[in-house]
């Protein structure tokens, strides 16, 4: 049996690197208690969600694989609690109490599977544990309500605030749930920005971890106002791998660099394809443009997602892949990459550092000379 000294086991697994903040176990000040005898036992803190199918196996093997490295093969036992706090963003406008953190989904044009996106990783971060909601602010074409299989949906009133709809435990607001699905916003951009702040605003939210926002595409007036007037604590570049779009997410990038809010990361989608029948792999949007556009800019990749007909159809049929109840392998592949997209984008967001004004409110700080 190996001999184990617990003062040295401490000082390594202080240098784990936690695969989805990417800061050590120590920075993240994540243990909080080890026991060593025969075996390993830790408890942890993380500050995302932890209760995915199969995410403490998978954190448990690597934590198991590194330590081997260091030559320690012992049993280990992991104990994992996760708490998420509000994280630091740099938008003055004040948040809604109640609502932690709010991640905007953003695109430089239409198209490349924002919606999709945001959809997907609202889901994957309900089924990792964590309260979320989504706000469709794309409001010239809501395809949230459709996604999120609530296509005929109308959202109601209560105490003069809109009550979102629940859909997979997920309350959530579009224009579509507003208007008729066939009405053309034809709204000016003023006027559209305010209908999406209004939303975001006069929303009975229950509390919530993270907000997905799914933006308009673009970087225009609307962009620019809606990044202004909610206060974001980080937005998610979704983009397909060809230049044209890596031209107008770079923009996007550029825009909230700008206002001063912060990138997580980039998610490239319709990376890859499949041939479901020959297995073959090609490139229809071209090859490895979100992680160059990562490298330029020094910014997280995400992940990429394939383009995948099952996954086309799932979001039509209102059945994101991200849902437990999936159908078939090559969808289960896809709900596996949503995971770790959600949890990479999360992990990076508690990297911010944690935001102590939603505990206390504004304080005003007075300082008086001595007299
Ligand atoms: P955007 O919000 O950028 O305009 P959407 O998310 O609405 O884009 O996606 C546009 C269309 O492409 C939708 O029909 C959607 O189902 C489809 N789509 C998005 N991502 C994929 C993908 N990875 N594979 C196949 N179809 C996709």
């Amino acid at each position: 049996m190996q001999k184990l000294n617990q003062a040295e086991i401490e000082a390594l697994l202080a240098k784990f690197e936690d695969p989805y903040t990417c800061s050590s176990w120590s920075d993240m000040q994540a243990l909080k208690s080890i026991s060593v005898d025969n075996k390993i036992s830790i408890n942890l803190q993380l500050p995302y969600p932890t209760k995915a199918e199969g995410f403490i196996k998978s954190y448990s093997d690597n934590v198991a694989l590194y330590l081997q490295s260091n030559n320690i093969n012992v049993p280990l036992t992991l104990t994992i609690e996760s708490r998420i706090q509000a994280y630091k963003r740099s938008s003055t406008v004040p948040g809604l109490t109640g609502i932690k953190n709010i991640i905007a989904v953003a695109s430089g044009k239409g198209g490349v599977g924002k919606s999709t996106t945001s959809v997907n990783l609202a889901v994957a971060l309900q089924q990792s544990g964590a309260a979320v909601g989504f706000l469709d602010a794309d409001i010239y074409g809501p395809s949230g309500p459709t996604m999120l299989g609530e296509a005929n949906a109308q959202a109601g009133t209560e105490n003069k605030n809109i009550e979102p709809i629940m859909t997979f435990g997920i309350p959530s607001v579009s224009i579509g749930f507003l208007v008729e699905q066939q009405t053309p916003m034809i709204w000016r951009g003023p006027m559209a920005s305010s209908a999406v702040t209004q939303m975001f605003k006069e929303t009975n939210w229950p509390n919530l971890d993270y907000l997905i926002v799914d933006l308009p595409p673009g970087t225009g007036d609307i962009q620019l106002t809606l990044a202004q007037k909610i206060p974001v604590t980080g937005v998610i570049i979704c983009t397909t791998p060809q230049d044209l779009a890596l031209l107008d997410a770079r923009r996007a990038y550029a825009m909230f660099s700008k206002v001063k809010v912060e990138t997580l990361g980039v998610v490239e989608n319709m990376s890859t394809y499949h041939c479901p029948k020959c297995g073959h792999e090609s490139h229809p949007f071209g090859v490895g443009g979100g992680a160059r556009m990562a490298r330029q800019y020094n910014l997280p990749m995400l992940g990429s997602v394939p383009l995948d007909l099952e996954l086309r159809e799932g979001m039509d049929a209102g059945k994101p892949p991200a849902l437990s109840e999936r159908q078939s392998t090559s969808q289960k592949a896809i709900s596996d990459i949503y995971q770790e997209i959600a949890l990479n984008a999360v992990g990076r967001l508690s990297n911010l550092g944690r935001d102590y004004s939603s505990l206390f409110g504004k304080v005003a700080i007075e300082t008086k000379s001595p007299d």
